[in-house]
Protein backbone atom coordinates (compact mmCIF):
# COMPACT_ATOMS: atom_id res chain seq x y z
CA UNK A 1 0.00 0.00 0.00
CA UNK A 2 1.59 3.57 -1.08
CA UNK A 3 2.26 6.16 1.46
CA UNK A 4 1.94 9.69 0.87
CA UNK A 5 1.99 12.78 2.55
CA UNK A 6 0.57 16.16 2.48
CA UNK A 7 -0.28 19.40 4.69
CA UNK A 8 -3.66 19.68 3.96
CA UNK A 9 -5.72 16.11 2.87
CA UNK A 10 -9.83 17.25 2.01
CA UNK A 11 -12.16 14.56 2.29
CA UNK A 12 -14.61 15.18 -0.61
CA UNK A 13 -14.76 16.31 -3.98
CA UNK A 14 -18.01 18.85 -3.76
CA UNK A 15 -18.09 22.57 -4.07
CA UNK A 16 -16.99 23.01 -0.19
CA UNK A 17 -14.09 20.88 -0.18
CA UNK A 18 -12.50 22.34 -3.81
CA UNK A 19 -12.84 25.96 -2.54
CA UNK A 20 -10.86 25.30 0.75
CA UNK A 21 -8.11 23.88 -1.21
CA UNK A 22 -8.05 26.55 -3.47
CA UNK A 23 -8.33 28.89 -0.54
CA UNK A 24 -5.37 27.57 0.92
CA UNK A 25 -3.08 27.37 -2.24
CA UNK A 26 -4.16 31.25 -3.46
CA UNK A 27 -2.52 31.86 0.21
CA UNK A 28 0.61 30.06 0.26
CA UNK A 29 1.14 28.58 -3.29
CA UNK A 30 3.78 26.02 -1.23
CA UNK A 31 1.36 24.36 0.93
CA UNK A 32 0.89 20.93 -0.78
CA UNK A 33 -3.19 19.93 -0.68
CA UNK A 34 -4.59 16.66 -1.68
CA UNK A 35 -8.50 16.22 -2.53
CA UNK A 36 -9.55 12.35 -1.83
CA UNK A 37 -12.92 11.72 -3.31
CA UNK A 38 -14.40 8.30 -3.40
CA UNK A 39 -16.54 8.97 -7.10
CA UNK A 40 -14.62 8.70 -10.17
CA UNK A 41 -15.33 12.02 -11.13
CA UNK A 42 -16.14 15.54 -8.96
CA UNK A 43 -19.11 17.18 -7.95
CA UNK A 44 -21.36 13.67 -8.66
CA UNK A 45 -23.74 14.63 -5.17
CA UNK A 46 -25.49 18.24 -3.86
CA UNK A 47 -22.78 20.22 -5.68
CA UNK A 48 -23.59 18.86 -9.33
CA UNK A 49 -27.40 18.06 -8.90
CA UNK A 50 -28.77 21.29 -6.87
CA UNK A 51 -30.93 23.92 -8.26
CA UNK A 52 -28.02 26.66 -9.06
CA UNK A 53 -29.96 29.21 -7.76
CA UNK A 54 -27.58 32.05 -6.76
CA UNK A 55 -28.61 32.95 -3.48
CA UNK A 56 -29.05 36.61 -2.46
CA UNK A 57 -29.30 35.97 1.89
CA UNK A 58 -32.09 37.38 3.08
CA UNK A 59 -33.57 34.33 4.70
CA UNK A 60 -31.36 34.47 7.45
CA UNK A 61 -31.04 35.91 10.93
CA UNK A 62 -28.42 38.49 10.99
CA UNK A 63 -26.68 36.54 13.87
CA UNK A 64 -26.19 33.12 11.69
CA UNK A 65 -23.21 31.77 9.92
CA UNK A 66 -25.14 31.75 6.78
CA UNK A 67 -26.24 35.02 6.93
CA UNK A 68 -22.92 36.51 6.87
CA UNK A 69 -21.48 34.07 4.28
CA UNK A 70 -24.14 34.64 1.83
CA UNK A 71 -24.02 38.00 0.61
CA UNK A 72 -20.02 37.74 0.59
CA UNK A 73 -20.45 34.42 -1.36
CA UNK A 74 -23.03 35.62 -3.90
CA UNK A 75 -20.20 38.26 -4.78
CA UNK A 76 -17.29 36.48 -4.80
CA UNK A 77 -19.80 33.83 -6.83
CA UNK A 78 -20.80 36.13 -9.46
CA UNK A 79 -17.03 37.53 -9.88
CA UNK A 80 -15.33 34.13 -10.11
CA UNK A 81 -17.85 33.05 -12.80
CA UNK A 82 -17.97 35.86 -15.04
CA UNK A 83 -13.83 35.92 -14.46
CA UNK A 84 -13.97 31.98 -15.76
CA UNK A 85 -16.77 33.00 -18.95
CA UNK A 86 -18.95 30.95 -17.27
CA UNK A 87 -22.82 31.65 -18.04
CA UNK A 88 -24.77 33.40 -15.36
CA UNK A 89 -28.65 34.70 -15.56
CA UNK A 90 -29.46 37.47 -13.95
CA UNK A 91 -33.40 36.56 -13.38
CA UNK A 92 -34.15 37.88 -10.03
CA UNK A 93 -35.99 36.72 -7.48
CA UNK A 94 -40.06 37.09 -6.40
CA UNK A 95 -40.97 35.67 -3.02
CA UNK A 96 -45.04 36.02 -3.11
CA UNK A 97 -47.45 35.07 -0.38
CA UNK A 98 -50.66 32.51 -0.66
CA UNK A 99 -52.74 34.35 2.56
CA UNK A 100 -52.87 37.51 4.43
CA UNK A 101 -51.37 35.75 7.38
CA UNK A 102 -47.80 35.56 5.43
CA UNK A 103 -47.32 39.45 5.25
CA UNK A 104 -45.99 39.50 8.75
CA UNK A 105 -43.07 36.79 7.45
CA UNK A 106 -42.70 38.53 4.39
CA UNK A 107 -41.47 41.71 6.44
CA UNK A 108 -39.49 40.04 8.27
CA UNK A 109 -37.41 38.52 5.34
CA UNK A 110 -37.61 42.35 4.24
CA UNK A 111 -35.63 42.95 7.19
CA UNK A 112 -33.56 40.14 7.86
CA UNK A 113 -32.25 41.32 4.15
CA UNK A 114 -31.72 44.84 5.26
CA UNK A 115 -29.67 43.90 8.29
CA UNK A 116 -27.58 41.30 6.31
CA UNK A 117 -26.80 43.80 3.71
CA UNK A 118 -28.74 42.37 0.55
CA UNK A 119 -30.52 44.77 -1.92
CA UNK A 120 -33.83 43.78 -1.86
CA UNK A 121 -37.52 45.41 -2.35
CA UNK A 122 -41.03 45.33 -1.15
CA UNK A 123 -43.19 45.11 -4.49
CA UNK A 124 -47.18 45.56 -4.65
CA UNK A 125 -49.29 43.27 -6.98
CA UNK A 126 -49.07 46.05 -9.68
CA UNK A 127 -45.58 46.30 -9.81
CA UNK A 128 -45.19 42.28 -8.85
CA UNK A 129 -47.60 41.59 -12.48
CA UNK A 130 -44.70 44.06 -14.52
CA UNK A 131 -42.44 41.70 -13.60
CA UNK A 132 -43.98 38.16 -13.74
CA UNK A 133 -47.94 38.58 -15.33
CA UNK A 134 -49.18 35.30 -14.49
CA UNK A 135 -47.66 35.23 -10.66
CA UNK A 136 -50.12 35.95 -7.49
CA UNK A 137 -49.62 37.77 -4.79
CA UNK A 138 -51.81 38.48 -1.78
CA UNK A 139 -51.04 42.36 -1.43
CA UNK A 140 -47.31 42.57 -1.10
CA UNK A 141 -44.49 40.79 -2.64
CA UNK A 142 -40.29 40.93 -2.53
CA UNK A 143 -38.32 41.34 -5.21
CA UNK A 144 -34.40 40.30 -4.61
CA UNK A 145 -32.50 41.85 -7.85
CA UNK A 146 -29.44 40.11 -6.96
CA UNK A 147 -30.54 36.16 -7.05
CA UNK A 148 -29.41 34.77 -10.08
CA UNK A 149 -29.09 31.36 -11.34
CA UNK A 150 -25.76 29.05 -13.24
CA UNK A 151 -25.54 25.46 -13.90
CA UNK A 152 -24.32 23.90 -11.12
CA UNK A 153 -21.80 21.71 -12.41
CA UNK A 154 -19.92 24.90 -14.27
CA UNK A 155 -18.86 26.28 -10.84
CA UNK A 156 -17.44 22.15 -10.40
CA UNK A 157 -15.40 22.81 -13.36
CA UNK A 158 -14.00 26.33 -13.12
CA UNK A 159 -12.54 24.91 -9.06
CA UNK A 160 -11.22 22.03 -10.85
CA UNK A 161 -9.34 24.28 -13.71
CA UNK A 162 -8.00 26.35 -11.25
CA UNK A 163 -7.00 23.54 -8.41
CA UNK A 164 -4.91 21.72 -11.20
CA UNK A 165 -3.05 25.30 -12.37
CA UNK A 166 -2.30 25.78 -8.76
CA UNK A 167 -1.07 21.91 -8.59
CA UNK A 168 -3.75 20.91 -5.11
CA UNK A 169 -3.72 16.76 -5.99
CA UNK A 170 -7.04 15.34 -6.86
CA UNK A 171 -7.22 12.08 -6.05
CA UNK A 172 -10.63 9.99 -7.56
CA UNK A 173 -11.71 7.04 -6.73
CA UNK A 174 -10.45 7.46 -3.23
CA UNK A 175 -13.13 6.47 -0.19
CA UNK A 176 -11.59 7.47 3.11
CA UNK A 177 -12.12 4.35 5.23
CA UNK A 178 -10.19 4.78 8.31
CA UNK A 179 -8.65 7.39 9.95
CA UNK A 180 -5.41 7.29 12.51
CA UNK A 181 -2.63 8.67 13.67
CA UNK A 182 -3.11 11.46 11.17
CA UNK A 183 -3.51 9.93 8.67
CA UNK A 184 -6.04 8.45 6.27
CA UNK A 185 -6.88 5.04 4.87
CA UNK A 186 -8.54 4.38 1.60
CA UNK A 187 -8.95 1.11 -0.11
CA UNK A 188 -5.41 1.57 -2.23
CA UNK A 189 -3.44 3.97 -0.22
CA UNK A 190 -2.59 5.92 2.91
CA UNK A 191 -2.70 10.01 3.03
CA UNK A 192 -0.52 11.04 6.22
CA UNK A 193 -1.70 15.19 6.98
CA UNK A 194 -0.88 18.18 8.98
CA UNK A 195 -4.59 18.98 8.90
CA UNK A 196 -7.38 17.33 7.70
CA UNK A 197 -10.49 19.03 6.25
CA UNK A 198 -13.62 17.01 6.45
CA UNK A 199 -15.76 18.15 3.45
CA UNK A 200 -17.96 14.78 2.84
CA UNK A 201 -21.76 16.07 2.83
CA UNK A 202 -23.69 13.59 3.54
CA UNK A 203 -21.32 11.55 5.40
CA UNK A 204 -19.64 14.54 7.03
CA UNK A 205 -21.00 13.21 10.10
CA UNK A 206 -19.40 9.22 9.53
CA UNK A 207 -15.97 10.95 9.12
CA UNK A 208 -16.38 13.64 11.72
CA UNK A 209 -17.06 10.43 14.49
CA UNK A 210 -14.33 8.85 13.51
CA UNK A 211 -12.13 11.97 15.21
CA UNK A 212 -14.72 12.33 18.19
CA UNK A 213 -16.06 15.34 16.36
CA UNK A 214 -19.95 15.72 16.03
CA UNK A 215 -20.97 12.68 18.25
CA UNK A 216 -24.51 13.94 19.14
CA UNK A 217 -25.54 14.75 15.29
CA UNK A 218 -26.55 12.07 12.57
CA UNK A 219 -26.89 13.22 9.28
CA UNK A 220 -30.81 12.78 8.01
CA UNK A 221 -31.05 13.13 4.44
CA UNK A 222 -33.83 15.13 2.19
CA UNK A 223 -34.77 13.81 -0.91
CA UNK A 224 -35.36 17.08 -3.60
CA UNK A 225 -36.95 16.36 -6.96
CA UNK A 226 -37.57 18.15 -9.92
CA UNK A 227 -39.69 18.79 -12.84
CA UNK A 228 -39.36 20.15 -15.72
CA UNK A 229 -41.80 21.78 -18.58
CA UNK A 230 -39.94 21.86 -21.46
CA UNK A 231 -43.05 23.85 -23.22
CA UNK A 232 -42.97 26.70 -20.86
CA UNK A 233 -38.89 27.51 -21.97
CA UNK A 234 -38.40 31.34 -21.71
CA UNK A 235 -42.06 32.21 -20.71
CA UNK A 236 -41.20 32.39 -16.81
CA UNK A 237 -38.32 35.00 -16.39
CA UNK A 238 -37.56 34.75 -12.69
CA UNK A 239 -37.36 32.90 -9.76
CA UNK A 240 -40.75 32.38 -8.55
CA UNK A 241 -40.75 31.55 -4.20
CA UNK A 242 -43.50 30.96 -1.90
CA UNK A 243 -42.84 32.59 1.62
CA UNK A 244 -40.85 29.43 3.45
CA UNK A 245 -42.43 28.07 6.97
CA UNK A 246 -39.58 29.82 9.50
CA UNK A 247 -39.41 26.39 11.60
CA UNK A 248 -38.58 24.57 8.80
CA UNK A 249 -35.12 24.87 6.93
CA UNK A 250 -36.36 24.21 3.96
CA UNK A 251 -37.60 27.13 0.85
CA UNK A 252 -40.81 25.10 -0.29
CA UNK A 253 -41.56 24.37 -3.64
CA UNK A 254 -40.53 26.91 -6.05
CA UNK A 255 -40.27 27.91 -9.60
CA UNK A 256 -36.94 28.22 -11.02
CA UNK A 257 -35.64 29.36 -14.15
CA UNK A 258 -31.92 27.41 -15.21
CA UNK A 259 -29.59 29.50 -16.88
CA UNK A 260 -30.68 28.22 -20.03
CA UNK A 261 -34.37 29.57 -19.93
CA UNK A 262 -36.03 26.18 -19.02
CA UNK A 263 -38.50 26.27 -16.28
CA UNK A 264 -38.67 23.62 -13.11
CA UNK A 265 -40.44 23.25 -10.15
CA UNK A 266 -39.54 21.65 -6.79
CA UNK A 267 -37.30 20.53 -5.17
CA UNK A 268 -39.43 18.58 -2.43
CA UNK A 269 -37.90 17.64 0.73
CA UNK A 270 -38.66 14.59 1.43
CA UNK A 271 -37.56 12.03 3.83
CA UNK A 272 -35.07 10.00 2.12
CA UNK A 273 -34.61 6.18 4.01
CA UNK A 274 -30.21 6.15 3.16
CA UNK A 275 -27.96 8.92 1.90
CA UNK A 276 -27.27 8.68 -1.89
CA UNK A 277 -30.94 7.56 -2.28
CA UNK A 278 -31.21 8.82 -5.87
CA UNK A 279 -34.66 6.93 -7.00
CA UNK A 280 -32.66 3.77 -7.51
CA UNK A 281 -31.17 1.17 -5.17
CA UNK A 282 -27.86 1.47 -6.40
CA UNK A 283 -26.51 3.58 -3.07
CA UNK A 284 -28.74 1.42 -0.49
CA UNK A 285 -27.09 0.61 2.50
CA UNK A 286 -28.77 -1.34 5.35
CA UNK A 287 -27.37 0.32 8.30
CA UNK A 288 -28.12 3.95 6.90
CA UNK A 289 -31.85 2.52 6.80
CA UNK A 290 -31.66 1.53 10.48
CA UNK A 291 -30.38 4.63 11.44
CA UNK A 292 -32.93 6.77 9.48
CA UNK A 293 -35.82 4.44 11.39
CA UNK A 294 -33.96 5.55 14.39
CA UNK A 295 -33.43 8.90 13.67
CA UNK A 296 -36.78 9.73 12.21
CA UNK A 297 -39.38 8.93 15.74
CA UNK A 298 -37.17 11.28 17.05
CA UNK A 299 -37.42 14.26 15.08
CA UNK A 300 -40.77 13.72 14.87
CA UNK A 301 -41.53 14.01 18.23
CA UNK A 302 -39.32 17.33 17.75
CA UNK A 303 -40.49 20.45 19.65
CA UNK A 304 -38.48 22.88 17.03
CA UNK A 305 -40.46 21.99 14.18
CA UNK A 306 -43.76 20.67 13.04
CA UNK A 307 -42.41 17.79 11.78
CA UNK A 308 -45.25 15.88 11.11
CA UNK A 309 -47.07 18.19 9.57
CA UNK A 310 -43.52 18.57 7.19
CA UNK A 311 -43.62 15.07 6.59
CA UNK A 312 -47.31 14.89 5.99
CA UNK A 313 -46.70 17.98 3.62
CA UNK A 314 -43.84 16.48 1.76
CA UNK A 315 -44.90 12.45 0.81
CA UNK A 316 -47.51 13.38 -1.26
CA UNK A 317 -44.78 15.59 -3.40
CA UNK A 318 -44.14 12.39 -5.02
CA UNK A 319 -47.22 12.89 -7.26
CA UNK A 320 -46.82 15.35 -9.78
CA UNK A 321 -50.16 15.84 -9.42
CA UNK A 322 -49.86 17.82 -6.35
CA UNK A 323 -46.67 18.87 -6.80
CA UNK A 324 -47.84 21.31 -9.42
CA UNK A 325 -51.10 22.18 -7.43
CA UNK A 326 -48.36 23.34 -4.74
CA UNK A 327 -46.56 25.22 -7.47
CA UNK A 328 -49.73 26.91 -8.94
CA UNK A 329 -50.52 28.37 -5.52
CA UNK A 330 -47.99 30.94 -6.98
CA UNK A 331 -48.62 30.72 -10.65
CA UNK A 332 -52.77 29.73 -11.31
CA UNK A 333 -52.19 29.33 -14.52
CA UNK A 334 -49.29 26.33 -14.49
CA UNK A 335 -50.84 23.10 -15.75
CA UNK A 336 -49.30 19.54 -14.79
CA UNK A 337 -49.56 18.13 -18.17
CA UNK A 338 -46.79 20.58 -19.00
CA UNK A 339 -44.21 19.07 -16.06
CA UNK A 340 -43.07 15.96 -18.08
CA UNK A 341 -39.47 15.44 -17.59
CA UNK A 342 -38.03 14.14 -14.21
CA UNK A 343 -35.28 16.31 -13.27
CA UNK A 344 -32.02 14.89 -11.13
CA UNK A 345 -32.40 13.96 -7.58
CA UNK A 346 -30.74 16.09 -5.10
CA UNK A 347 -29.97 14.69 -1.58
CA UNK A 348 -29.61 17.30 1.34
CA UNK A 349 -26.99 16.32 3.97
CA UNK A 350 -29.08 17.73 6.23
CA UNK A 351 -27.42 17.25 10.46
CA UNK A 352 -29.90 16.09 13.06
CA UNK A 353 -28.67 16.84 16.71
CA UNK A 354 -29.80 13.98 18.32
CA UNK A 355 -29.90 15.48 21.88
CA UNK A 356 -32.08 18.17 21.40
CA UNK A 357 -34.18 16.62 18.41
CA UNK A 358 -33.85 19.59 15.86
CA UNK A 359 -32.31 19.95 12.80
CA UNK A 360 -29.47 22.32 12.12
CA UNK A 361 -30.27 25.59 10.89
CA UNK A 362 -27.35 27.00 9.76
CA UNK A 363 -23.84 25.95 8.91
CA UNK A 364 -22.10 23.93 11.66
CA UNK A 365 -18.10 23.82 11.62
CA UNK A 366 -15.97 21.55 14.09
CA UNK A 367 -11.87 21.85 14.79
CA UNK A 368 -9.07 21.44 16.68
CA UNK A 369 -5.40 21.96 15.32
CA UNK A 370 -5.62 18.55 13.66
CA UNK A 371 -8.64 18.55 11.56
CA UNK A 372 -11.91 20.68 10.31
CA UNK A 373 -15.37 19.61 10.08
CA UNK A 374 -17.75 20.96 7.89
CA UNK A 375 -21.17 19.47 8.73
CA UNK A 376 -23.81 20.69 7.80
CA UNK A 377 -22.74 22.69 4.15
CA UNK A 378 -26.85 22.38 3.45
CA UNK A 379 -28.03 24.94 1.09
CA UNK A 380 -27.12 27.65 0.22
CA UNK A 381 -23.83 26.35 0.63
CA UNK A 382 -23.03 25.76 -3.10
CA UNK A 383 -23.83 29.47 -3.24
CA UNK A 384 -21.17 30.60 -0.57
CA UNK A 385 -18.54 27.92 -1.52
CA UNK A 386 -15.98 30.63 -1.74
CA UNK A 387 -16.72 32.92 1.30
CA UNK A 388 -16.95 29.73 3.48
CA UNK A 389 -13.50 28.54 2.29
CA UNK A 390 -12.31 31.72 2.90
CA UNK A 391 -13.92 31.56 6.62
CA UNK A 392 -12.52 28.13 7.53
CA UNK A 393 -9.26 29.19 5.90
CA UNK A 394 -9.21 32.10 7.82
CA UNK A 395 -10.56 31.29 11.06
CA UNK A 396 -9.76 27.40 11.81
CA UNK A 397 -6.52 26.83 9.50
CA UNK A 398 -4.94 30.37 10.37
CA UNK A 399 -3.46 30.76 6.79
C1 LIG B 1 -32.02 19.38 -4.11
C2 LIG B 1 -31.01 20.40 -3.71
C3 LIG B 1 -31.11 21.71 -4.17
C4 LIG B 1 -30.18 22.67 -3.77
N1 LIG B 1 -30.25 23.93 -4.31
C5 LIG B 1 -29.27 24.83 -4.01
C6 LIG B 1 -29.24 26.10 -4.64
O1 LIG B 1 -30.05 26.39 -5.53
N2 LIG B 1 -28.29 27.00 -4.27
C7 LIG B 1 -27.35 26.71 -3.31
O2 LIG B 1 -26.54 27.57 -2.97
N3 LIG B 1 -27.33 25.48 -2.72
C8 LIG B 1 -28.25 24.54 -3.07
N4 LIG B 1 -28.21 23.29 -2.51
C9 LIG B 1 -27.17 22.99 -1.53
C10 LIG B 1 -25.82 22.65 -2.20
O3 LIG B 1 -25.98 21.77 -3.27
C11 LIG B 1 -24.90 22.03 -1.15
O4 LIG B 1 -24.94 22.82 0.01
C12 LIG B 1 -23.45 21.94 -1.63
O5 LIG B 1 -23.38 21.34 -2.90
C13 LIG B 1 -22.63 21.17 -0.62
O6 LIG B 1 -21.38 20.89 -1.18
P1 LIG B 1 -20.39 19.85 -0.49
O7 LIG B 1 -19.10 19.95 -1.20
O8 LIG B 1 -20.42 20.05 0.98
O9 LIG B 1 -21.11 18.43 -0.69
P2 LIG B 1 -21.09 17.36 -1.87
O10 LIG B 1 -21.29 17.97 -3.17
O11 LIG B 1 -22.04 16.28 -1.45
O12 LIG B 1 -19.61 16.79 -1.83
C14 LIG B 1 -19.16 15.89 -0.86
C15 LIG B 1 -18.27 14.88 -1.55
O13 LIG B 1 -17.66 14.05 -0.57
C16 LIG B 1 -17.48 12.78 -1.15
N5 LIG B 1 -17.28 11.80 -0.07
C17 LIG B 1 -18.19 11.42 0.86
N6 LIG B 1 -17.65 10.49 1.67
C18 LIG B 1 -16.37 10.30 1.25
C19 LIG B 1 -15.32 9.44 1.68
N7 LIG B 1 -15.46 8.60 2.73
N8 LIG B 1 -14.14 9.49 1.02
C20 LIG B 1 -13.96 10.33 -0.04
N9 LIG B 1 -14.95 11.14 -0.51
C21 LIG B 1 -16.13 11.13 0.14
C22 LIG B 1 -18.76 12.58 -1.94
O14 LIG B 1 -18.66 11.58 -2.92
C23 LIG B 1 -19.03 13.97 -2.50
O15 LIG B 1 -18.53 14.12 -3.80
C24 LIG B 1 -29.13 22.31 -2.88
C25 LIG B 1 -29.03 20.99 -2.44
C26 LIG B 1 -29.93 20.03 -2.86
C27 LIG B 1 -29.76 18.62 -2.42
Amino acid sequence: MSQRNFDFVIIGGGVVGLAIAREIKLRDKNKTVAVLEKESDLGLHASGRNSGVIHAGFYYSPDSLKAKLTRQGNVLLHEFLTEKNVAIKNVGKVVVTTNESQLNSLEELYQRGLANGVPLEIINEAELGELEPNTKTVNKALWSPSTSVADPKSLVTALKQDLEFLKVEILLSERVIEIENNSVKTEKSRYSYGHLINAAGLYADKIAHKLGFGLQYDMLPFKGLYWYAPKLKNTIHHHIYPVPDPRNPFLGVHLTVTVTGDIKIGPTAIPAFWREDYGSFANFKLPELFQVLADLPRFLVSPHHKAWSLVASEMPKYSRKYLVSQAKKLVPALDEKDFNKKGQIGVRAQLFDKKAKRLEMDFVVEADENSTHVLNAVSPAWTTSLSFAKHVVENYLKI
